[in-house]
């Protein structure tokens, strides 16, 4: 799948007999859209997939690991997963009627601020793009929150330590979707909230993508203004009545056009300098089966989110500014050359 990168590094833990290409499973090469089908990152309920035996490995050296991986991501998963069974609750008998989403939306969103601090917020409807085949996931809205990893502590990545700042980013931005959940459900409306990378229904980069977060970098993660990739996510799925915000353009396809940078420094050569067409849309996409042994194998890589120059703190307006003028500028001179 990738002629313009070299061979996969070897894999740490191997299959005797090798399973069903990931990228089979994410829908590589089909033509029409359809659910997404999981692939990694399985939870309890969920029948086994085809890579779990490189799951659990991963589930294992990232978290039970410690001794060679640090204890530190153990114990951020582990107040994680207690904080969770928060995510979800009774409904109050009582509904509090929304005569207006928009300003239930800026009340939520006001609410995720005083939570969350320096976090990033949007509003989209669920789409089956969203929507794990084989999940259930009975509501419409999602509340999509970024919180910032520290990036002196992710320039390490994939040391341990990184890997352990990616779980407190997991955790710190849970605990600020399960508050608001709570919230919503004190409301009489339903909520429920998603705070981990083991989740059961919901993709949550398809719905922050809809909701204005960022854009799809062609490292196959989500890039923002503020915060570049160095952010973690988390989602409310509700029925609460709300405006729903729209997609940003903020220049990353012209910067991907041309910046190589993830694609030479991903170890195994998991990520290609063209777009890949995946159940229906072409786009960016990292190769699963590169990309997974070594993502294990080293507790949770995080390389190519890292040297993203999007990622450099306070970089990311500036560069959105520059490639959006650049680009109105390449435009108006298209359009006075066919003019004359
Ligand atoms: S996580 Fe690591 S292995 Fe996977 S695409 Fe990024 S750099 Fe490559
Ligand atoms: S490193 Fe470069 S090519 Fe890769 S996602 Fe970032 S801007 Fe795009």
């Amino acid at each position: 799948m990738k002629p313009d990168n070299p061979p996969p590094a070897e894999p740490t833990l191997r299959y005797r007999v090798p399973p069903v290409s990931g990228n089979v499973v994410s829908g590589v090469g089909e033509a029409k859209f359809r659910r997404p089908s999981l692939v990694f990152h399985w939870s309890p309920g969920r029948k086994p997939h085809p890579w779990f035996a490189l799951d659990m490995h991963f589930t294992m050296i990232s978290g039970i690991g410690g001794p060679l991986f640090g204890w530190g991501s153990l114990i951020q998963r582990l107040r994680n997963m207690w904080q969770l069974r928060r995510a979800n609750g009774p409904v109050a008998a009582t509904r509090k009627p929304v005569d207006d989403p928009a300003a239930m939306a800026a009340e939520i969103k006001a609410l995720v601020r005083r939570l969350g601090g320096d976090c990033i917020v949007g509003i989209s409807e669920i789409t089956d793009a969203a929507r794990l085949e084989g999940g259930d996931l009975p509501y419409r809205y999602a509340i999509c929150i970024g919180m910032p990893m520290d990036r002196h502590v992710m320039e390490h990545a994939p040391q341990p330590r990184a890997g352990t700042e990616v779980m407190r980013a997991y955790r710190r931005v849970a605990r600020v979707a399960i508050e608001v959940s709570e919230h919503i459900r004190a409301m009489g409306w339903p909520a429920k909230a998603f705070g981990e990378t083991k989740t059961t229904d919901l993709l949550q980069i398809p719905v922050a993508l809809d909701a204005g977060l960022g854009q799809l970098g062609k490292h196959g993660s989500m890039i923002s203004r503020e915060f570049g990739s160095n952010f973690r996510l988390a989602t409310v799925a509700t029925d609460l009545p709300l405006v729903v915000d729209a997609p940003v353009d903020i220049g990353v396809e012209d910067l991907c056009a041309t910046c190589r940078r993830c694609t030479l420094d991903c170890p195994p050569g998991a990520i290609s300098d063209t777009k890949t067409l995946v159940r229906g849309t072409k786009k960016w996409y990292v190769d699963f089966d590169r990309c997974a042994p070594y993502f294990s194998e080293t507790g949770g890589c995080a390389i190519c989110i890292e040297v993203c120059p999007w990622s450099e703190p306070g970089r990311g307006p500036k560069l959105s500014e520059t490639l959006l003028a650049k680009r109105a500028a390449r435009q108006e001179r298209k359009q006075a050359a066919a003019a004359e």
